[in-house]
């Protein structure tokens, strides 16, 4: 067994090492950096932009299948694909000729144009809800949702699970407290009493989810089916029906948000489960890495919302975005939908990321390191815990800031891409059975640095 001391020792090392190649490689990056930072705070359009382990980001001219370029000139194979926004591929071929045709045809109107009926058929059948609307971001719609949830059951609360992440949603910005929940400390600009109303609970925890159903007073649950975005935490077998169980039989609606776990598979996850939500919502690579969001209904919450519009007095509704459903999105969309996100390009992503998982579980296996690989369709995660977690406690208990820097730093300055803020690797249509190999394959020489094995 190793030390963990010793293996974060070595890390830090690797990473002052790697940060210094990192600046001589890439001087045009640099100034594209240096030149932005007069305009935007921080040097960058949005902050997430500097949350990778480099110390400047890398300034990129094209992103093409699984593989991004850099104003160096330097080449990746890319396993963040823009944090799933180009899951199936950077700009796939047939969201890129829809996007060309649609462009001179026009891109906004802020009414329905021709692609609109055939999407919501495709929605429908692909997974199982008969009504949908659109937004132009996941955050949006988890958004909307929450708001007809509410406006629907006429109860305040809102459920989630600790160590979730539902995109900008002011109330699921909340940690679990021993008492209830409090406001992120690391928000923003907390809108005050936005998460009065939040209850937050363990994933994977039938117990506490009964009891705090039990007020009767919980609008909707929202969760991802897995949580992603603390490193990965997979259901217990029978978890996701309890939940369903549970909030039928307390009038509660269940949304779940599928904005990552569209990923295993064409349905998303409540397709390949059998699971029954009421709301469903999918963003970010539905329309191929446009701007778009969908979310989809059951009859029962159509009927629902009709009566409530009969009802509502006319004025703003507090849902919707001017941008939300464009041409040129609902485009994109049907391209996607019927050309890209395809049983076969899912056969081939899920097949490369089993293989991925596979090498990885070899490379931590073999070197006795007590850590864990969990995959979930196309997503494979590197998890440093010696069992997958099973609550958002456990997860963002085995994030470590030295590790994942080395290991992020390392293999980019070595032609592969991780996502930020975790060890989640993608897989898209695109990917090449080499590319993986090549990412096992740094994986162990890194694994080798930080054992110490190589020295
Ligand atoms: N839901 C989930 C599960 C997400 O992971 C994210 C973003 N990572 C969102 C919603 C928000 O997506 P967007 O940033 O596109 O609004």
């Amino acid at each position: 067994m190793y030390s963990i001391d010793d293996l974060r020792r070595r890390a830090r090392a690797l990473v002052a090492q790697e940060t210094a190649a990192f600046r001589s490689k890439h001087p045009a990056s640099k100034s594209l950096f240096e030149r932005a930072a007069v305009h935007y705070p921080g040097g960058v359009p949005q902050h997430w932009m500097l949350d990778w382990a480099t110390p400047f980001p890398l300034s990129i001219t094209r992103a093409e299948g699984a593989t991004v370029t850099d104003a160096d000139g330097l080449t990746y194979v890319d396993f963040c694909l823009g944090d799933g926004g180009a899951l199936f591929g950077h700009s796939p071929a047939p969201v890129a000729q829809a996007i060309a045709e649609q462009a001179s045809l026009g891109l906004t109107a802020m009414l329905p144009g021709a692609d609109t009926a055939a999407v919501g058929e495709l929605l429908a059948e692909r997974f199982g809800l008969p009504f949908w609307q659109m937004t132009a971001t996941a955050s949006d719609a988890n958004r909307a949702v929450i708001r007809w949830a509410r406006a629907i059951t006429r109860r305040p609360k809102l459920l989630i699970f600790d160590g979730c992440y539902h995109g900008q949603v002011d109330e699921t910005f909340a940690n679990m407290t021993a008492d209830g929940c409090s406001p992120k400390p690391s928000l923003i600009g907390p809108t005050p009493g936005a998460t009065a109303d939040t209850l937050v609970i363990d994933f994977n925890d039938c117990t506490a989810l009964e009891a705090a159903l039990a007020g009767g007073d919980v609008a909707l649950i929202l969760t991802e089916p897995a949580l992603t975005n603390t490193g990965m935490v997979l259901p217990q077998p029978g978890f996701l029906e309890a939940v369903q169980a549970l909030a039928r039989r307390s009038g509660t609606l269940v949304c779940l948000d599928e904005t990552h776990t569209i990923a295993t598979g064409p349905g998303g996850y409540a397709a390949g489960s059998d699971l029954e939500p009421d709301f469903l919502v999918v963003g970010k690579p539905i329309a191929g890495g446009l701007p778009a969001a969908v979310y989809g209904f059951t009859a029962a919450i159509e009927a629902a919302m009709r009566r409530i519009q009969a009802a509502r007095p006319s004025g703003y509704s507090g849902i919707g975005t001017t941008l939300s459903g464009n041409l040129l999105a609902m485009a994109a969309m049907r391209a996607c939908l019927c050309e890209v996100m395809t049983a076969t390009s899912y056969r081939q992503m899920i097949g490369l990321a089993e293989r991925l998982a596979d090498r990885l579980t070899e490379a931590v296996s073999s070197r006795s390191l007590p850590w864990s690989v969990v995959r979930l369709g196309a997503r494979v995660e590197l998890v440093f815990s010696p069992q997958p977690p099973r609550t958002g406690a456990e997860a963002r208990a085995a994030l470590d800031e030295d590790l994942e820097r080395a290991l992020h730093l390392s293999l980019l300055n070595r032609g592969v891409i991780l996502t930020p803020f975790h060890n989640m690797m993608l897989v898209s249509p695109a990917t090449r059975g080499e590319d993986v190999e090549r990412l096992a394959l740094l994986m162990a020489e890194a694994f080798d640095i930080f054992t110490g094995t190589d020295e």
